[in-house]
């Protein structure tokens, strides 16, 4: 657990240069058979030694020791940036995004660069160029993606923290299948400056860990105004990992979830655990009315295709290795081809309006829904994640993000706590909070997490 490992680290229990060592040996051990790095940081234990140098005299930051793996579409410097494309095979970050600053200012260390969906396009994990990721707590199935590596090296013990990006749901999705904490934060609470963007008016960077006390610290770090992304928002951050006690709540159920939940099982788990929460916080369920949440699948892809697009022009062959085009996966071209088809002139913008239209009749579902309740609880996929390597077709890979995507159109935030197993197969419960009460958030998944550790 993060906290003890903190303490360990600080007391010289562990040393930095012997938790990287471990982890690294590990990576050795599993890499090739569950493909969570692309690649390995070989200079990850030159680097432990000079934070052990620290801690000695009492000079290390937050996150000291620490060995965090990052997402392959945010930038480190001299690190392959690969977005797990052939198109960026060869491209080497050239600097640091703001996130991996920051845990640098905190002597976290970058262990690896892990495996995703192509461009983060993606909810399985299958689509990188690099093959696909397993699931190491259920290898048969999909561990989910798109940030597939990030949370399989966290799940198979390879790292501390893993970042991951989430548009649509990319690290609630493997949060859950692989049975760890994921979060998506706010929209504009982490700045992006340094993500290669999938759809640049949902995308944030956010934490997978073990534990919440990992989650919440890693927020608190990377969270926070930047100069260098507008969208950025400047609030002052809190300290998550201060938990507080929270009871007397009023918890959201929202019968339009259990409507487009595919495998009943999974809605009555939820449910269930809900049921549990809220007596042992002395909350109250109530219902509340999400009467446009079944357009959300919809409503995202468009916006989602058009602004993959618009980023992708910039891989034109000339200046970041390979043409896009000429180098992509099926799903990725799919996406360029489609992008540019709606933003054809000839249709003015027809639909990527109504989309985002859509998305603020979805926002205000959401901003009433909160004058009632605290938290909004829901399953992160209608069913469970499919066979490794199973055909499916690309409405049906969509639609596994029925319930992750509407935070994002809402730009609310939205944690991932184990809830249970089903068939053996790990499924995790979604809490959401309103936009930057990622306070309340983070205090009820830890409260969660006390009650079933
Ligand atoms: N699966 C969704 C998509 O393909 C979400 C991806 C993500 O969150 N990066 O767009």
């Amino acid at each position: 657990m993060i906290k003890e490992k903190l303490a360990d680290i600080k007391s010289g229990k562990l040393s930095a240069k012997e938790n990287i060592e471990n982890f690294l040996k590990i990576i050795n051990e599993k890499n090739k058979k569950i493909n969570a790095f692309i690649y390995v940081n070989k200079d990850a234990v030159n680097q432990a030694k000079e934070v052990d140098k620290k801690i000695k005299q009492g000079k290390a930051g937050k996150l000291a020791g620490l060995a965090i793996a990052v997402k392959s579409n945010i930038n480190v410097v001299d690190m392959p940036i690969t977005c797990a494309s052939k198109t960026l095979e060869n491209y080497y970050g050239v600097f640091d995004s703001d996130v991996v600053k920051r845990i640098k200012q905190e002597d976290g260390i970058i262990i690896g660069m892990t495996n995703m969906d192509e461009f983060a396009a993606g909810m399985s994990g299958e689509s990188s160029y690099f093959g696909p990721t397993i699931n190491p707590v259920c290898p048969e199935r999909v561990p989910g993606g798109s940030s597939s590596g990030s949370a399989v090296a966290v799940a198979a013990g390879m790292c501390d923290i893993a970042l991951g990006s989430d548009t649509g749901g990319s690290i609630r999705n493997p949060a859950s299948n692989c049975g760890i904490v994921g979060v998506k934060p706010s929209y504009g609470r982490v700045s992006r400056y340094g993500l290669i963007d999938l759809s640049m008016s949902f995308d944030q960077i956010g934490p997978l860990c073990q534990d919440v006390y990992g989650c919440a610290l890693m927020l608190e770090i990377i969270a926070g105004k930047s100069d260098y992304d507008s969208i950025s928002y400047d609030r002052p951050v809190e300290n998550y990992t201060n938990f507080k006690k929270t009871d007397k709540l009023k918890i959201g159920l929202s019968p339009d979830f259990e409507k487009l939940c595919k495998d009943k099982r999974i809605y009555s788990l939820i449910k269930s655990c809900a049921e549990k929460l809220a007596k042992e916080t002395n909350s109250k369920i109530k219902k509340i009315n999400l009467k446009y949440v079944d357009l959300a699948v919809q409503t995202y892809y468009p916006i989602v295709y058009v602004e993959f697009f618009s980023g992708t022009r910039k891989f034109d062959g000339r200046k970041y290795g390979r043409k896009i085009e000429d180098s992509c996966g099926e799903e990725v071209l799919r996406r360029i081809i489609g992008g540019k088809e709606i933003s054809k002139a000839e249709y003015h913008g027809m639909y990527y309006k109504k989309a985002l239209r859509v998305k603020g009749l979805i926002k205000k579902d959401f901003d009433n829904a909160f004058k009632d309740v605290d938290i909004i609880i829901a399953p992160v996929t209608p069913s469970l994640p499919h066979k490794l390597g199973d055909k499916i077709s690309p409405e049906t890979a969509y639609a596994f993000d029925a319930f992750t995507i509407p935070a994002n159109l809402a730009g609310i935030c939205s944690g991932v706590v184990k809830s249970g197993k089903i068939d053996n197969i790990p499924v995790g419960m979604q809490i959401s909070a309103p936009a930057f009460n990622e306070s309340l958030l983070f205090n009820i998944m830890k409260k969660w997490e006390d009650l079933n550790i």
